[in-house]
């Protein structure tokens, strides 16, 4: 049976939130009852949002909370931080473009925002979009005007088809949402290219995230079959969302570690994550290594899971 091999991505451009925590759990939870091997790593790629001061303490959130991975990013280990990777996203833009996939397009927009995993209501669709039409003569006068092109792939009319661990059988057109940028203008390298590559490249075989993440996914297991990769199973997890439906985010400064920390203990913030969860049945403390016994994705909701902050 081949060894599973998962990873934690969190994008270090602020402290860990409730709802960060809760799929760090989950993720934790589903690598270790299959015995597998969990790698961290630091999806820094946008220099602009993300601190190493975040990293370390997110790194150290982790242990305190009693679920450690077995590699990945540290001071020593830098070589799983997205920002040391750069050659590595060089290569796989070649061999998409010299496959004939990648073109500039001159659009400003969503240009900011590739570079971070998309958030709700951020999914880019590409419409209107005429760059991958333009003839060279159109793209040469572009180009004199001194606009400098952001990198798309153009994406098949394709069905992509996958089981998710916990939402079951999906499928998807690439047409529909469009070609998307696997490259800004400023050269930063966007989401969707590299976590394909390090997916690929660091031999992840099993991928648990939130459900907000479930529209790349597609995109995703196709970029890793052009570059020659195989792509891992995926596990999409439930979303903690606030009362007015809001989900949880970095950027609102939502209920962060620091916070959690100073109030609980690691078991009794487990605890009361696992209730919310549906791993248990109250939210008395306990250890993550209690939970695995009888841990499975069945007990969990495939909704959005409503949180009330008045009761933390
Ligand atoms: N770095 C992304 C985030 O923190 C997660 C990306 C992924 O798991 O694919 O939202």
């Amino acid at each position: 049976m081949k060894e599973i091999v998962s990873r934690y991505a969190p994008s270090p451009s602020g402290l860990l939130h409730i709802g960060n925590i809760a799929t760090s759990l989950l993720t934790w939870l589903d690598c270790r009852k299959a015995g597998g091997k969990l790698i961290l790593r630091m999806e820094d790629i946008d220099r602009d949002r993300c601190k190493s001061e975040y990293a370390f303490k997110i790194a150290d959130d982790l242990q305190w909370l009693g679920i450690p991975y077995d590699k990945g990013w540290d001071e020593n280990s830098p070589e799983f931080a997205q920002s040391s990777r750069t050659e590595l996203y060089d290569e796989a833009f070649k061999l998409l473009f010299d496959k004939g996939l990648v073109y500039p397009c001159y659009c400003s927009r969503c240009q900011r925002l590739a570079a971070s995993a998309p958030h709700p209501g951020e999914v880019s669709v590409d419409y209107g979009c005429k760059c991958r039409s333009l003839t060279d003569k159109e793209r040469q006068t572009l180009e004199q005007s001194g606009r400098r092109p952001s990198w798309k792939v153009s994406v098949p009319n394709r069905e992509i088809s996958f089981t998710d661990g916990h939402y079951g059988k999906i499928s998807e057109n690439l047409a529909v949402s469009g070609d998307f940028i696997i490259r800004r203008s400023d050269g930063i390298y966007a989401y969707q290219l590299a976590v394909s590559v390090d997916d690929m490249e660091m031999g992840i075989n099993r991928v648990v995230r939130g459900h907000d993440l479930l529209g790349s996914t597609a995109k995703q297991i196709w970029l890793i079959n052009e570059l020659g990769g195989t792509a891992p199973e995926y596990c999409h997890a439930p979303l903690l969302v606030t009362e007015d439906s809001r989900k949880m985010s970095k950027r609102y400064g939502d209920l962060s570690t620091e916070v959690l920390r100073n109030k609980y203990s690691p078991e009794e913030l487990t605890g009361k994550i696992a209730f919310l969860l549906g791993l248990a049945d109250s939210s008395a403390p306990i250890s993550p290594c209690e939970l695995l016994e009888n841990f499975s994705w069945d007990k969990i909701s495939k909704n959005d899971i409503e949180f009330k902050s008045s009761e933390w």
